[in-house]
């Protein structure tokens, strides 16, 4: 320590650190938003007194006096920016989902409670033997959404007694007749969208496993594409990309994950973002890679095959998942470093390595951080225990997304900022600074990004004003 410390210049020297330490890119508060901080600390601090001691490891959607929070409304209406990691058919919270399904008749649910697995009706409208059509199930609530909740949702892995990640996974096979469904995409997409814009999320990714045909995987994305206009019509400032995926779960799959690569490609080239007056723009931007990491092949395994269709196609990124892991011999962040990727998905692990670690910071390599699902798959049952606020007082590009909120029940963005706030203590210039860098490392060209931070900053001003007005502040 340079000075001496002595108890005439103790606090002085103490709020000095304290100031140093929690800075974050050094964004500076306006005297409005000082108010709003104080009001945030305020129904915080009221939010916890109302808890019960779990509230630091209970995902926010299971206590409905959490979700009557001021604390919650507050998350609720705020400003979010994008969500840079979500994947395709869990976008929706499940509640939306079962409400989406209802609408669209040809949708079956098994009878016999046994499998919980979606079918589609037969050509001739026909329910196929042993199911019910889902949604006169719901209406003669032979299913009701809470007991579809253990099967639909990671809820039930606990009681079912196989591992989480092995239910997880089980998920979306069971709603498998969703994907690669293009008359239902585009419905699915314009309800989904939308209702994206209205929990002020101002831009999404959509990681999307491609694994059909190409000409089926261009056919899917254009009707996407289309709900997606159809957006942007009612909200002219919402935008969306896809980042394709392949899978690491075995060696087998890597001649898979190649032919998902080369669909994404295909549909790179053929299907654009034609909605802006400047040119036809990249609809999808990247590539990824899934699946539980501890079962998986290491992410040097795949190091070959993507060094060399990425040189073939250099419009294409990496948007991979990485360090998503508790065990310390994990180091896909490395090979993640070595393969260029522009983000990467969870990046947990990523204190195990502080040589990496500054790399990642040097390198501007945004982390998509998933706090609930990263609660509800177990790697900080605990939301105080991860490692997300070390990462953003050290300047860190870090970016909070949702992953599957279809299947973790949560509710999309609003319960990772939710849980943000109350487990790492984020001040409104934290939720601020995330809301901007969801922007400024999302997959978007130069002048949409310039565009959509100024809408955001609309958004954000006015979200300001508000709260300033109905509390008096
Ligand atoms: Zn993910």
């Amino acid at each position: 320590m340079n000075d001496i410390v002595t108890i005439k210049n103790y606090e002085e020297k103490r709020r000095e650190l304290v100031e140093k330490n929690l800075n974050l890119h050094g964004l500076v508060m306006r005297e409005d938003e000082k108010k709003v901080d104080n009001f945030l600390s305020e129904i915080k601090k009221e939010c916890l007194k109302n808890a019960g001691n779990d509230i630091y490891d209970i995902p926010v959607l299971t206590d409905k006096n959490l979700i009557n929070s001021r604390l919650y409304g507050f998350c609720s209406r705020l400003p979010k920016g994008a969500d840079l990691h979500v994947h395709d058919m869990a976008l929706l919270p499940f509640r939306e989902l079962v409400k989406l399904l209802c609408e669209c008749k040809d949708f079956c649910i098994n009878a016999d409670k046994k499998s919980f697995d979606l079918k589609l009706a037969n050509s001739n409208n026909k329910v196929p033997d042993g199911y019910i059509r889902f949604c006169d199930a719901i209406r003669d609530s032979y299913y009701t959404a809470d007991e579809l909740v253990e099967y639909w949702t990671v809820v039930g892995a606990e009681k079912s007694g196989v591992g989480v990640w092995e239910y997880f996974e089980d998920l979306f096979n069971r709603q498998a007749v969703m994907s690669d469904n293009v008359p239902f995409a585009e419905k699915y997409y314009n309800y989904t969208f939308r209702y994206y814009a209205k929990k002020n999320i101002m831009h999404v990714e959509v990681h999307i496993m491609l694994t059909e045909s190409i000409d089926q995987s261009a056919e899917y994305i254009r009707a996407m594409r289309k709900a997606y206009y159809s957006t942007k019509k009612e909200y002219p400032y919402f935008t969306v990309r896809v980042i394709g995926a392949g899978v690491k779960a075995d060696s087998e799959n890597i001649d898979f994950t190649k032919k998902c690569f080369l669909n994404a490609s295909f549909v790179q080239e053929t299907v654009k973002d034609e909605s802006g007056n400047d040119g036809n723009k990249n609809f999808l931007i990247g590539f990824d890679l899934v699946n539980e990491e501890d079962k998986s092949l290491p992410l040097k395994s795949f190091a070959n095959m993507l060094l060399k269709v990425k040189k073939q196609y250099p419009d294409m990124k990496l948007y991979i998942h990485g360090g998503e892991s508790l065990d310390a011999k994990n180091d896909n962040l490395i090979d993640a470093y070595l393969l260029g990727v522009s983000r990467v998905g969870h990046g947990l692990n990523l204190y195990r390595y502080p040589d990496l670690h500054s790399r990642y910071v040097n390198s501007e390599i945004c982390l998509e951080v998933c706090p609930i699902s990263n609660q509800r798959l177990g790697y900080t049952k605990d939301i105080r225990n991860h490692p997300a606020t070390e990462y953003l007082r050290s300047g860190m590009a870090i970016s909070l997304c949702s992953d599957d909120p279809a299947y973790m029940e949560n509710e999309t963005l609003t319960d990772d900022f939710f849980a943000g706030i109350i487990g790492w203590n984020l001040s409104l210039a934290d939720l601020k600074q995330l809301g901007i860098n969801s922007i400024m490392y999302s997959g978007l060209e130069k002048e949409e990004k310039t565009a959509s931070l100024k809408a955001y900053k609309e958004l954000w001003n006015e979200f300001i004003s508000e709260i300033i007005k109905e509390n008096n502040l």
